[in-house]
Protein backbone atom coordinates (compact mmCIF):
# COMPACT_ATOMS: atom_id res chain seq x y z
CA UNK A 1 0.00 0.00 0.00
CA UNK A 2 1.00 3.71 -0.44
CA UNK A 3 0.41 6.46 2.43
CA UNK A 4 0.43 9.91 2.10
CA UNK A 5 0.37 12.83 4.78
CA UNK A 6 -1.33 15.92 4.14
CA UNK A 7 0.73 18.28 6.49
CA UNK A 8 -2.18 20.43 8.16
CA UNK A 9 0.54 21.45 11.13
CA UNK A 10 2.81 23.28 8.35
CA UNK A 11 -0.33 25.93 7.48
CA UNK A 12 0.27 28.14 11.00
CA UNK A 13 2.23 27.85 13.68
CA UNK A 14 -0.35 28.70 16.26
CA UNK A 15 -3.72 27.60 14.50
CA UNK A 16 -2.11 24.64 13.18
CA UNK A 17 -4.13 21.72 11.73
CA UNK A 18 -7.39 20.95 11.88
CA UNK A 19 -8.07 23.89 14.57
CA UNK A 20 -8.77 26.77 12.08
CA UNK A 21 -10.73 24.90 9.79
CA UNK A 22 -12.96 24.34 12.81
CA UNK A 23 -13.43 27.95 13.74
CA UNK A 24 -13.55 29.16 10.63
CA UNK A 25 -17.04 29.54 10.74
CA UNK A 26 -17.73 30.01 14.11
CA UNK A 27 -15.54 33.66 13.79
CA UNK A 28 -17.25 34.54 10.50
CA UNK A 29 -20.88 33.64 12.32
CA UNK A 30 -19.79 35.76 15.24
CA UNK A 31 -18.60 38.99 12.74
CA UNK A 32 -21.89 38.77 11.51
CA UNK A 33 -24.05 39.06 14.36
CA UNK A 34 -21.64 41.66 15.63
CA UNK A 35 -20.67 39.54 18.80
CA UNK A 36 -18.94 40.75 21.75
CA UNK A 37 -16.40 38.10 21.53
CA UNK A 38 -15.57 34.29 21.42
CA UNK A 39 -15.97 31.62 24.69
CA UNK A 40 -15.13 28.91 24.62
CA UNK A 41 -13.80 26.04 26.90
CA UNK A 42 -10.67 23.75 27.29
CA UNK A 43 -8.17 22.44 29.41
CA UNK A 44 -4.57 23.16 30.36
CA UNK A 45 -2.55 21.42 27.34
CA UNK A 46 -5.94 22.57 24.58
CA UNK A 47 -4.88 22.85 21.16
CA UNK A 48 -8.26 24.39 20.55
CA UNK A 49 -7.94 27.46 23.58
CA UNK A 50 -5.06 28.77 22.11
CA UNK A 51 -5.72 28.40 18.32
CA UNK A 52 -8.98 30.19 19.70
CA UNK A 53 -6.91 33.39 20.88
CA UNK A 54 -4.78 33.37 18.20
CA UNK A 55 -8.25 33.91 15.77
CA UNK A 56 -9.94 35.91 18.00
CA UNK A 57 -6.61 38.57 17.83
CA UNK A 58 -6.31 38.40 14.32
CA UNK A 59 -10.02 39.00 14.27
CA UNK A 60 -9.63 41.89 16.69
CA UNK A 61 -12.61 40.48 18.95
CA UNK A 62 -12.35 39.47 22.43
CA UNK A 63 -11.79 35.74 23.52
CA UNK A 64 -12.87 34.31 27.20
CA UNK A 65 -11.83 30.49 27.71
CA UNK A 66 -13.62 28.94 30.29
CA UNK A 67 -11.20 26.30 32.07
CA UNK A 68 -12.41 23.58 34.37
CA UNK A 69 -10.71 24.05 37.97
CA UNK A 70 -8.73 26.65 39.94
CA UNK A 71 -6.28 28.72 38.81
CA UNK A 72 -2.85 27.39 39.50
CA UNK A 73 0.01 29.30 40.38
CA UNK A 74 1.74 28.99 37.29
CA UNK A 75 -0.09 28.59 34.40
CA UNK A 76 0.68 25.51 32.10
CA UNK A 77 2.49 27.18 28.82
CA UNK A 78 -0.66 26.27 26.65
CA UNK A 79 -2.51 28.79 29.16
CA UNK A 80 -0.18 31.70 29.20
CA UNK A 81 0.28 31.28 25.32
CA UNK A 82 -3.56 31.97 24.95
CA UNK A 83 -3.47 34.45 28.10
CA UNK A 84 -0.65 36.20 26.01
CA UNK A 85 -2.78 36.04 23.35
CA UNK A 86 -5.42 38.19 24.90
CA UNK A 87 -7.74 35.48 26.03
CA UNK A 88 -9.35 35.91 29.14
CA UNK A 89 -8.87 33.10 31.57
CA UNK A 90 -12.20 32.32 33.65
CA UNK A 91 -11.29 29.57 36.01
CA UNK A 92 -14.87 27.26 36.98
CA UNK A 93 -15.21 24.36 39.86
CA UNK A 94 -14.86 20.80 38.94
CA UNK A 95 -18.76 20.62 39.18
CA UNK A 96 -19.81 23.67 37.36
CA UNK A 97 -18.21 22.33 34.78
CA UNK A 98 -19.34 19.03 34.75
CA UNK A 99 -22.67 19.52 32.56
CA UNK A 100 -22.69 20.76 29.24
CA UNK A 101 -25.37 22.75 28.51
CA UNK A 102 -25.90 24.48 32.22
CA UNK A 103 -22.30 25.43 32.18
CA UNK A 104 -23.10 26.92 29.15
CA UNK A 105 -26.27 28.72 29.97
CA UNK A 106 -24.13 29.60 33.08
CA UNK A 107 -21.05 31.11 30.91
CA UNK A 108 -23.65 32.92 28.89
CA UNK A 109 -25.42 34.59 31.54
CA UNK A 110 -22.22 35.59 32.81
CA UNK A 111 -21.10 36.77 29.64
CA UNK A 112 -24.06 38.14 27.51
CA UNK A 113 -23.47 38.81 23.94
CA UNK A 114 -20.79 36.31 23.14
CA UNK A 115 -20.76 33.51 20.09
CA UNK A 116 -19.95 30.38 22.41
CA UNK A 117 -18.14 27.66 20.62
CA UNK A 118 -18.35 24.48 22.20
CA UNK A 119 -15.10 22.89 23.18
CA UNK A 120 -13.54 21.33 20.81
CA UNK A 121 -15.19 23.12 18.57
CA UNK A 122 -17.50 20.39 18.23
CA UNK A 123 -20.59 21.77 16.47
CA UNK A 124 -22.11 21.49 13.09
CA UNK A 125 -20.50 25.33 11.91
CA UNK A 126 -17.43 23.37 13.01
CA UNK A 127 -18.21 20.26 10.65
CA UNK A 128 -18.64 22.52 8.17
CA UNK A 129 -15.25 23.99 8.52
CA UNK A 130 -13.82 20.78 8.82
CA UNK A 131 -15.19 19.29 5.53
CA UNK A 132 -12.69 22.07 3.74
CA UNK A 133 -9.85 20.74 4.42
CA UNK A 134 -10.48 18.19 1.64
CA UNK A 135 -10.09 20.77 -0.91
CA UNK A 136 -6.49 20.90 0.00
CA UNK A 137 -6.46 17.99 -2.01
CA UNK A 138 -6.62 18.07 -5.42
CA UNK A 139 -6.20 14.35 -6.27
CA UNK A 140 -8.57 13.43 -3.77
CA UNK A 141 -10.59 10.89 -5.85
CA UNK A 142 -6.94 8.54 -5.95
CA UNK A 143 -7.59 7.74 -2.30
CA UNK A 144 -8.92 4.52 -0.84
CA UNK A 145 -8.79 5.50 2.50
CA UNK A 146 -8.81 8.61 4.59
CA UNK A 147 -7.48 8.28 8.64
CA UNK A 148 -7.90 11.34 11.12
CA UNK A 149 -7.47 11.23 14.75
CA UNK A 150 -10.95 12.21 16.30
CA UNK A 151 -11.18 13.73 20.15
CA UNK A 152 -14.59 15.41 19.29
CA UNK A 153 -14.95 13.92 16.04
CA UNK A 154 -16.07 17.41 14.67
CA UNK A 155 -12.54 16.95 11.95
CA UNK A 156 -14.09 13.24 11.21
CA UNK A 157 -17.22 14.39 10.44
CA UNK A 158 -16.36 17.39 7.98
CA UNK A 159 -13.85 14.70 6.31
CA UNK A 160 -16.84 11.91 6.13
CA UNK A 161 -18.97 14.49 4.98
CA UNK A 162 -16.29 15.56 1.93
CA UNK A 163 -15.28 12.57 0.89
CA UNK A 164 -16.20 10.27 -1.98
CA UNK A 165 -18.42 7.72 -1.98
CA UNK A 166 -16.15 4.58 -2.80
CA UNK A 167 -14.15 5.95 0.42
CA UNK A 168 -13.58 4.77 3.93
CA UNK A 169 -12.65 7.07 6.32
CA UNK A 170 -11.48 5.85 9.60
CA UNK A 171 -11.16 7.79 12.63
CA UNK A 172 -8.69 6.59 15.98
CA UNK A 173 -10.71 7.51 18.51
CA UNK A 174 -7.93 9.43 21.15
CA UNK A 175 -10.26 8.63 24.21
CA UNK A 176 -10.60 5.09 26.11
CA UNK A 177 -14.64 4.47 25.59
CA UNK A 178 -15.88 1.69 27.12
CA UNK A 179 -19.00 1.56 25.07
CA UNK A 180 -17.71 1.72 21.67
CA UNK A 181 -21.56 1.59 20.13
CA UNK A 182 -23.17 4.35 22.00
CA UNK A 183 -20.88 6.78 22.68
CA UNK A 184 -19.75 10.74 22.63
CA UNK A 185 -18.06 10.46 19.25
CA UNK A 186 -20.64 7.68 17.74
CA UNK A 187 -23.57 9.94 18.82
CA UNK A 188 -21.81 13.42 17.45
CA UNK A 189 -20.89 11.73 14.04
CA UNK A 190 -24.23 9.86 13.20
CA UNK A 191 -26.19 13.45 14.24
CA UNK A 192 -23.39 15.17 11.44
CA UNK A 193 -23.20 13.03 8.68
CA UNK A 194 -25.42 12.16 5.66
CA UNK A 195 -23.22 9.24 4.45
CA UNK A 196 -21.81 6.40 6.74
CA UNK A 197 -18.70 5.84 5.04
CA UNK A 198 -16.88 5.45 8.21
CA UNK A 199 -15.27 3.37 10.78
CA UNK A 200 -14.15 3.86 14.00
CA UNK A 201 -10.94 2.47 15.10
CA UNK A 202 -10.76 2.31 19.03
CA UNK A 203 -8.13 -0.01 20.35
CA UNK A 204 -5.27 2.81 19.94
CA UNK A 205 -5.63 5.32 22.84
CA UNK A 206 -3.07 4.11 24.97
CA UNK A 207 -4.81 4.18 28.41
CA UNK A 208 -6.49 6.93 27.48
CA UNK A 209 -7.37 10.81 26.49
CA UNK A 210 -3.79 12.32 27.12
CA UNK A 211 -2.30 9.34 28.46
CA UNK A 212 1.11 8.11 27.12
CA UNK A 213 3.28 5.14 26.97
CA UNK A 214 6.90 4.30 26.37
CA UNK A 215 6.11 2.08 23.57
CA UNK A 216 3.83 5.06 21.89
CA UNK A 217 7.02 7.88 22.65
CA UNK A 218 9.92 5.23 20.96
CA UNK A 219 7.89 4.85 18.28
CA UNK A 220 7.35 8.74 17.53
CA UNK A 221 10.36 9.31 18.42
CA UNK A 222 11.55 7.04 15.28
CA UNK A 223 9.17 8.27 13.23
CA UNK A 224 10.44 11.68 13.52
CA UNK A 225 13.76 10.43 12.96
CA UNK A 226 12.94 8.63 10.03
CA UNK A 227 10.97 11.15 8.12
CA UNK A 228 11.09 14.35 9.57
CA UNK A 229 7.48 13.86 10.76
CA UNK A 230 6.69 15.56 14.21
CA UNK A 231 3.29 14.37 16.02
CA UNK A 232 1.56 14.85 19.26
CA UNK A 233 0.93 12.14 22.29
CA UNK A 234 -2.70 13.13 22.58
CA UNK A 235 -3.60 12.70 18.80
CA UNK A 236 -1.42 11.96 15.49
CA UNK A 237 1.23 9.81 17.21
CA UNK A 238 -1.75 7.54 18.43
CA UNK A 239 -3.32 7.60 14.90
CA UNK A 240 -0.13 6.98 13.10
CA UNK A 241 1.12 4.13 15.65
CA UNK A 242 -2.14 2.62 14.89
CA UNK A 243 -1.96 2.65 11.11
CA UNK A 244 1.45 1.26 11.33
CA UNK A 245 -0.04 -1.78 13.22
CA UNK A 246 -2.85 -2.32 11.01
CA UNK A 247 -0.18 -1.98 7.55
CA UNK A 248 1.76 -4.57 9.85
CA UNK A 249 -0.82 -6.63 10.24
CA UNK A 250 -2.08 -6.48 6.59
CA UNK A 251 -5.00 -5.27 7.20
CA UNK A 252 -4.80 -3.08 3.99
CA UNK A 253 -4.67 -4.54 0.36
CA UNK A 254 -1.53 -3.44 -1.51
CA UNK A 255 -3.76 -1.25 -3.81
CA UNK A 256 -4.65 0.86 -0.77
CA UNK A 257 -3.75 4.35 -1.25
CA UNK A 258 -3.91 5.95 2.15
CA UNK A 259 -4.62 9.47 2.65
CA UNK A 260 -3.34 10.27 6.59
CA UNK A 261 -4.56 14.16 8.08
CA UNK A 262 -1.75 15.36 9.95
CA UNK A 263 -4.07 17.13 11.89
CA UNK A 264 -1.36 19.29 13.70
CA UNK A 265 -1.63 20.72 17.10
CA UNK A 266 1.77 19.84 19.29
CA UNK A 267 0.47 21.56 22.58
CA UNK A 268 0.42 17.84 24.56
CA UNK A 269 3.90 17.48 23.69
CA UNK A 270 4.69 20.32 26.17
CA UNK A 271 3.80 18.19 29.12
CA UNK A 272 6.62 15.60 28.81
CA UNK A 273 9.94 16.01 29.99
CA UNK A 274 12.63 18.14 27.35
CA UNK A 275 14.76 15.79 24.42
CA UNK A 276 11.89 12.80 24.94
CA UNK A 277 10.96 13.15 21.29
CA UNK A 278 13.82 14.55 20.21
CA UNK A 279 11.77 17.76 18.64
C1 LIG B 1 -7.93 18.99 18.31
C2 LIG B 1 -7.17 17.98 17.58
C3 LIG B 1 -7.76 16.80 17.08
C4 LIG B 1 -9.18 16.42 17.37
O1 LIG B 1 -10.08 16.93 16.47
P1 LIG B 1 -11.62 16.68 16.69
O2 LIG B 1 -12.25 17.48 15.63
O3 LIG B 1 -11.94 17.22 18.06
O4 LIG B 1 -11.89 15.24 16.64
C5 LIG B 1 -6.97 15.95 16.35
N1 LIG B 1 -5.67 16.20 16.13
C6 LIG B 1 -5.07 17.29 16.63
C7 LIG B 1 -3.63 17.47 16.41
C8 LIG B 1 -5.79 18.22 17.36
O5 LIG B 1 -5.17 19.29 17.87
Amino acid sequence: MNAFILRLDLIHPVIAGNKWFKLKYHLKAALEANSRGLLTFGGAWSNHLVATAAAAASAGLPVIGVVRGERPATLSPTLQDAENAGMELFFVSRAEYAGEDQLHQAMLERFPGFHLIPQGGQSSLGVRGAAEILQLVPDLANYSYIACAAGTGTMMAGLVEASIPHQQVLGFSSLKLGDTVNNSLTTFLDQQTSVKNYQFIWQYHFGGYGRKTTSLTDFMRELYQRTGIPTDIVYTGKMIYGLNKMAEEDLFSPQTRLLVIHSGGLQGNRSLPEGLLGY
